[in-house]
């Protein structure tokens, strides 16, 4: 695609639209970067493009130009059925996405991943198992580095491995994934999509340019997902944790099979695995059924598996006090992600101290009551849908409204016993009380060791000879009434 002379508009000025700017202007096209934000509350990089020759232009983008514009770029964030974009569009402009604009360009080859839970995960580890069996690989998307940013670093030998949400792959045209792999469907997203099969729809787009030489991954046990099967060009590998497949990995016991030949072999036992809970399991046995396909040994992968951290802010280990585990999922902004964080911990000894709240995305709280009644010993409420949520869970255990993070995670820990895990998986969005669910994650593991520094500084001196076990109660029973310090 040549670009050198074209007439572009961007919008959208967040990072994966400078990030586009800067390569169509050095490709030597005529760039106009747009936000809806006024240009005084873009970054200082957006704002810097300005003395580097782009067209900086806030608010609504006049007809005019929407008329000249050559090729239209637009960022996640813009809603594809927008009016100035149906403008261009019929104007005579090409509109894509940043991704698709990039994928004109990648060298090598792509694993494209999406899902409504589980991408970054499983993105960021499909990276890391073809890294360590040596293949020339590198990661970006909705993971974080914008894929026009890989471009110049591709390789025709090598493998990029891209995260993509929905909204990406609605501006896709001819972007063409070696290998695609689809996680789950639920519902996320209702205040942008008409409809469920809207959202679906637009997930499925990732399969669109497939051939039969390429490989698509889906999850067996997911019934929209698994229903796409049969309709698909590629050749199709699925996965399991609940049943065996004769083509596909498939969780046995705790055995990790994957069907080989005439017969079978065993990849993994996933005690092995840092990550906890079933739905990682699901992750994982879709970053192998990739990475098989990609060429990488099963000994290697393998062993990158047992090493693999989670994510910060996905079922991240925070730390233990006085038997009582810290476990941050600030990342579970949806009642799915939540429901597969609680049921992580399901077959533990001890309760779960639930910290749910914030944002509401309106859809019902109902799927988790079962599970709260049987595994919670208190619900923790935050932010702004606290009220609904005691109005739907509330008959599920006993609650506390938390005002703020501080105080949330003290109560929690009041609530706890030895013995239990106090879990921070809100099911909703963090925008109310904090900037970012990153940011919402940071805040709780402040307000824990700040915790853990309270509790171990107001535990008595060893030496003075009171019983171990007596000075431990004393400590717990002090933080658990924070409010008389
Ligand atoms: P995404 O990038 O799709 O948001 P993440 O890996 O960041 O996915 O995980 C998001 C949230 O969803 C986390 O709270 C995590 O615990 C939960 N989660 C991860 N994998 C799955 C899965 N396969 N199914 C359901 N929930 C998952």
């Amino acid at each position: 695609m040549e670009v050198a002379g074209k007439k572009v508009l961007v919008m959208g000025a967040a990072r994966s639209g400078i990030a586009c700017a800067k390569f169509l202007l050095a490709g030597g096209a005529t760039v106009a970067l747009n936000d809806a934000k006024p240009f005084e509350k873009w970054s200082a990089e957006a704002q810097a493009l300005r003395g580097e020759g782009v067209g900086c232009l806030d608010g609504d983008v006049p007809s005019w130009l929407l008329d000249q514009i050559e090729l239209l770029v637009i960022s996640p964030g813009v809603p594809t059925k927008a009016i100035p974009i149906r403008y261009a569009e019929r104007a005579g402009a090409e509109v894509i996405g940043e991704v698709e604009l990039a994928s004109r360009y990648l060298k090598g080859r792509i694993v494209a991943i999406t899902g409504s839970n589980g991408k970054t995960t499983t993105t960021q580890l499909t990276g890391e198992l073809l890294k360590d069996a040596g293949l020339p690989t590198q990661v970006g998307g909705n993971i974080g580095t914008p894929l026009i940013s890989l471009v110049e670093t591709s390789r025709d030998d090598g493998w990029t491995v891209v995260e993509l949400s929905s909204f990406q792959l609605e501006t896709i045209k001819e972007f063409h994934p070696a290998v695609a792999a689809v996680l789950n469907v639920t519902p996320n997203h209702m205040d942008r999509y008409e409809s469920f099969t809207d959202y679906a729809a637009a997930k499925h787009r990732i399969f669109m340019n497939q051939t039969p030489g390429d490989l698509a991954v889906l999850n067996a046990d997911d019934e929209i997902v698994s229903s796409w099967g049969a309709g698909l060009r590629a050749h199709v590998s699925s996965f399991s944790v609940k049943r065996e497949l004769e083509e596909g990995l498939f969780l046995r016991g705790r055995e990790i099979v994957v069907p080989a030949g005439d017969g079978e072999r065993i990849l993994m036992n996933i005690a092995e695995m840092k990550l906890r809970g079933l739905h990682n399991v699901e992750n994982v046995l879709a970053a192998l059924s990739v990475g098989l396909a990609c060429g990488a040994s099963p000994e290697s992968m393998r062993e990158t598996v047992r090493r693999f951290e989670p994510v910060e802010h996905r079922l991240e280990f925070v730390t233990e006090i006085e038997g009582v585990k810290f476990y941050n999922d600030s990342k579970a902004t949806s009642v799915d992600a939540t429901l597969k964080a609680l049921e992580a911990f399901q077959d533990d000894d001890g309760k779960v101290v639930l910290i749910l709240g914030g944002r509401g995305k309106k859809a019902p709280y109902a799927p988790l009551a079962s599970l709260v009644r049987e595994k919670v010993r208190k619900l923790i409420l935050i932010g702004e849908d606290a009220e609904t949520i005691a109005e739907e869970l509330g008959e599920c255990a006993t609650f506390e409204r938390g005002s703020d993070m501080r105080e949330a995670v003290a109560l929690s820990f009041q609530a706890a016993e030895e013995g239990d895990t106090v879990l921070l998986a809100p099911a909703c969005a963090s925008f109310d009380m904090f900037d970012s669910f990153e940011h919402r994650g940071r805040v709780f593991k402040e307000e824990v060791s700040s915790l853990e520094f309270r509790v171990s500084s107001s535990k008595p001196d060893q030496e003075l000879g009171a019983a171990p076990s007596l000075q431990s109660e004393n400590s717990k029973l002090e933080t658990r009434n924070p409010k008389l310090k």
